[in-house]
C-alpha cells in the first residue's frame, strides 16, 4: 500500500485547514486483512481495540471489515453500539472501574473481561453461572516498547496474577461462575513473538480449570514500525507458531479454543497522518527551532512516551537538508523531534507527523485553551471531513457562566 502523497496530503491541508488528522482507510483495511490472513489457519476473532482511535467514522469502517471491537470503558462500548456493532462483537476490558460499569456492560449483553477478584466475587455472587465471564490474568512478562505501556509485569495493576489461581479458582467454584475465556495483554510494541507464545503457554497450563472455557485472548501489542529499519511483529511466523500449540493442546485434551486477538496500533496507527504547518523557524545559540501550529495537546506521543515519529516538510520535499528541533506552541517543553534533518523549512511550510493515527487525536487535549484539530477520513482517493475543528464556544461548554 502506497502512503498518501505529498499533493494528497497538501489538498487537504490547504481545503480543511491545520492542524488536521488524516486517515486512510484503505491502509486500516491493509493491516485488517494482514492479520486476518496471518491467523486464517486458526479459529479467531479479531476485536479493533478502539481507544487507540474512536471517531465513529472510523468504527463503522472498521466494522465494515469484520472486525469486532474491543472497549475499555462503558462510553466505548455505547460508541460501538453506536457505530453498529452488535453486542457480540463487543469485548469490555476495563481496569479498575466501579462495579456498576460492569453491571451496565452486562445489560448491554456483551462480552466481559474481568480483572480483579473482588469484582470477580461480587460478579460470581451475583449472577452465579448466569452470565459468561472472561478472567484477565497477569503473566508476569515483561514486554513492550515502554515501561508505561508494559501491563503484563509484576508490578502492573492489569489482570489477576497467575500465582492467585487457587484464590480464582475457589471463587469460581464458590460461585459458579461460567468462565469462557482466559485473557492477557503484556502491553504495546512487542517485537518478540515469543511473548505471545510464553503467555498462551501459561494460559493453556490453566485451560484445564476451566472445563467451560470456549476461547484464549492474547490482547494485542502488535508492533508497527516507527522508523526506518523499524520492525513491525511478525504476524504470520506468530500464526504459524499459535496454529502449532494450539493444535497440541486440542490433541491433548480433546477441547477446541478460539483464539481472539484486540489490535490498536496495527489496524490504525500507519492510516494516520498528522498535519501541521510551519509558524516559526528561529535560530538560537543551540540550535533552529521549526515552531509549529499545534503541540503536544494534539499529538502527546513524543513528550509522554518518547516516541519517535517520522517528519515530512511535504511543501518543500527536495529542499536542502537542514538540522532542526521541532516543536510546539504549548507555554511549556513540548519536543516533537530533536536534531531531526529535514529539507529546509520556511514559514507557512506544511510539516507531517507519520504514524499518527493510533493515540493521535484520541490523547489530544485543550490545554493552553487550544483547539482541538480536525479530522478527516481518505477513502477511495476522496477526502471527507469526519471531526469539524473546535470552535471558541468548545472551550467554554460545561462551563456555568453567571
Ligand atoms: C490498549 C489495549 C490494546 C491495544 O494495544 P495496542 O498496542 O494499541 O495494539 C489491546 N487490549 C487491551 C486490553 C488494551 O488495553
Amino acid at each position: 500500500m502506497e502512503n498518501l502523497t505529498a499533493a494528497e496530503l497538501i489538498n487537504i491541508a490547504k481545503e480543511f485547514g491545520t492542524p488536521v488528522y488524516v486517515y486512510h482507510a484503505e491502509k486500516m483495511k491493509e493491516q485488517y486483512e494482514k492479520l486476518t490472513h496471518a491467523f486464517s489457519n486458526l479459529n479467531s476473532r479479531i476485536f479493533y481495540a478502539c481507544k487507540a482511535l474512536t471517531n465513529i467514522n472510523i468504527l463503522k469502517y472498521i466494522r465494515s471489515l469484520g472486525a469486532g471491537l474491543d472497549c475499555v470503558s462503558i462510553n466505548e462500548v455505547k460508541l460501538g453500539l453506536l457505530a453498529g456493532f452488535t453486542a457480540d462483537h463487543i469485548l469490555f476490558t476495563p481496569n479498575c472501574v466501579d462495579f456498576a460499569e460492569i453491571l451496565a456492560a452486562k445489560e448491554l449483553g456483551v462480552h466481559i473481561n474481568i480483572d480483579n477478584i473482588s469484582l470477580l466475587e461480587q460478579f460470581g455472587n451475583k449472577f452465579g453461572s448466569g452470565y459468561p465471564v472472561c478472567i484477565r490474568l497477569n503473566p508476569h512478562i515483561m514486554a513492550g516498547g515502554n515501561f508505561k505501556i508494559s501491563t503484563g509485569h509484576v508490578d502492573s495493576k492489569f489482570g489477576i496474577s497467575i500465582h492467585q489461581m487457587r484464590h480464582i479458582e475457589r471463587v469460581v467454584k464458590s460461585t459458579g461462575l461460567h468462565v469462557n475465556g482466559i485473557h492477557m495483554h503484556t502491553g504495546s510494541e512487542i517485537k518478540d513473538i515469543n511473548v505471545f507464545l510464553m503467555g498462551l503457554n501459561v494460559m493453556l497450563d490453566m485451560a484445564e480449570q476451566f472445563p467451560a472455557l470456549e476461547f484464549i485472548d492474547l490482547g494485542s501489542g502488535f508492533k508497527v514500525p516507527y522508523q526506518m529499519g523499524d520492525y513491525e511483529t511478525d504476524v504470520d511466523e506468530l500464526g504459524v507458531n499459535l496454529k502449532q500449540a494450539i493444535d497440541n493442546f486440542e490433541k491433548k485434551s480433546g477441547k477446541k479454543l478460539q483464539v481472539w486477538f484486540e489490535p490498536g496500533k496495527y489496524l490504525v496507527s500507519q492510516a494516520g497522518y498528522f498535519i501541521v504547518k510551519a509558524n516559526i523557524v528561529k535560530q538560537t545559540p543551540a540550535t533552529v527551532f521549526a515552531g509549529v501550529n499545534s503541540g503536544f495537546n494534539h499529538l502527546i506521543r513524543p513528550m509522554m512516551y518518547e516516541a519517535y515519529h517520522h517528519i515530512e516538510n511535504i511543501s518543500n520535499p527536495h529542499g536542502t537538508p537542514r538540522i532542526y528541533t521541532v516543536v510546539g506552541y504549548i507555554c511549556e517543553t513540548d519536543t516533537f523531534a530533536w536534531d531531526r534533518t529535514l529539507p529546509e523549512i520556511k514559514e507557512g511550510d506544511f510539516l507531517v507527523f507519520f504514524n499518527a493515527g493510533a493515540y493521535g487525536f484520541e490523547m489530544s487535549s485543550n490545554f493552553n485553551a487550544r483547539l482541538k484539530p480536525a479530522e478527516v477520513l481518505m477513502q477511495d482517493g476522496k477526502p471527507k471531513l469526519i471531526r469539524r475543528r473546535d470552535e471558541f464556544d468548545d472551550l467554554l461548554r460545561n462551563q456555568i457562566i453567571d
